[in-house]
């Protein structure tokens, strides 16, 4: 099985992780935390958004790298231009 990132954060997506489009059904490209009902959560900060993929990972440091890497690509883009 393909192993899904969400395209925001970088963490990885399982079925229970998707995003919730506005019609209730799972998006494959977010997790819940950065897109909900149809909507990216805007107030969602990058220190809360690396707490909560710690969590979701045995290798922190590694996620935490990972997501300083992809911070100014995909924190900005998906963010900022794709509303
Ligand atoms: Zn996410």
């Amino acid at each position: 099985m393909e192993q899904k990132f969400c395209q925001s954060c970088g963490m990885p997506l399982t079925d229970n992780d998707k995003g919730i489009n506005a019609d209730g059904s799972r998006n494959d490209d977010y997790c819940n935390y950065c897109y909900m009902n149809g909507r990216f959560t805007q107030d969602f900060t990058m220190e809360q958004m690396i707490e909560h993929c710690a969590r979701f990972t045995d290798d922190i440091n590694k996620m935490r790298i990972h997501l300083s890497s992809h911070k100014s690509r995909y924190y900005v883009s998906a963010w900022r231009y794709t509303n």
